[in-house]
């Protein structure tokens, strides 16, 4: 199982565009002869949201589940970082919560599991959900899946909302639209270190970037109203949304954020961090 469209150069991978009305067969269950083989050999990019259900469900601190289950990556035409879940050494590159009943985390799986055997690729984030933008899906046809055979038909729309990627892919758009917008870049244009550290904190660990918000100077230097406040301080997904919305605002220069009078810029240098 490889992530989103981050995989499509790859060998095994038809990269025929669908839309939210093609109609596919497809049925994934216990008593296929290939369960779980979709769960080894993976190359998974871990979304923001998949990091805070995961690390909900196994009672982590972001920090600790970055550092059991995740490895960084340069996201390939943007030079962001980002984390995979990491493998077992166990020769067959398993995903650490695969067993031989099935997955350990389903109800809190990461999103491109609920996309499989579909990929997702954005050409540019969609502006709600009554535009299009240029979000299109592809089918992963890995050779060892036999969930085609089945007979069961789905819509793609069907089948997002069937495994909730719907609500990831929501939850996720903040981050997506800052991904796709930093790959429409040209190479020349280099994030610095710093920038990157702060993409890192906010997309991945929300444990650190709630202290950076909360036990930093960060409240005294910009505007932020004090329903938001309490909702960020109680709800990680409103901070998740919250963060990215600051980081669209620090790193593209929008002025979605206002400094209170007086405050020093250098918090975007990330000296509080
Ligand atoms: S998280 Fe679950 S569904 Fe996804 S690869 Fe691992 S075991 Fe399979
Ligand atoms: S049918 Fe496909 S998705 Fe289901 S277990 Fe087999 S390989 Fe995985």
């Amino acid at each position: 199982m490889n992530t989103s469209d981050d995989s499509m150069s790859e060998a095994s991978i038809q990269p025929v565009r669908v839309g939210l009305n093609h109609r596919f067969e497809f049925k994934c269950h216990p008593g296929v002869t290939c369960f779980t083989k979709c769960c080894r050999g993976i190359n998974i990019i871990l979304t923001p949201y998949d990091i805070i259900r995961l690390k909900d469900r196994l009672e982590l601190s972001s920090e600790e589940f970055l550092a059991l289950y995740t490895e960084p990556q340069i996201l390939e035409k943007t030079d962001l970082p980002v984390v995979t879940l990491k493998v077992l050494g166990d020769g067959d590159e398993s995903c650490p919560f695969v067993r031989e009943d099935g997955c350990i985390v389903y109800e809190d799986r990461p999103t491109t599991c609920r996309y499989y055997p579909l990929g997702v690729a954005s050409l540019s984030h969609k502006e709600n959900e009554n535009t299009d933008g240029e979000e299109f899906y592809f089918f992963v046809h890995e050779p060892h899946c036999l969930g085609f055979e089945e007979e069961k038909t789905w819509t793609v729309r069907d089948w997002r909302r069937d495994q909730g990627v719907d609500i990831h892919d929501e939850i996720n758009a903040g981050w997506t639209d800052l991904i796709v917008r930093k790959r429409s870049f040209p190479p020349n244009i280099k994030m610095t270190e710093q920038s990157k550290k702060l993409f890192f904190m906010v997309s991945y660990n929300v444990d650190k970037f709630r202290e950076f918000v909360f036990e930093s100077s960060f409240l005294d230097r910009y505007q932020v109203d004090k329903a938001t406040v309490e909702r960020i301080r109680e709800d990680e997904i409103a901070l998740l949304e919250f963060g990215m919305k600051w980081l669209t605002s620090v790193l593209f220069n929008q002025d979605m954020f206002q400094m209170k009078e007086g405050a020093e810029q250098s918090i975007k240098q990330g000296d509080d961090s």
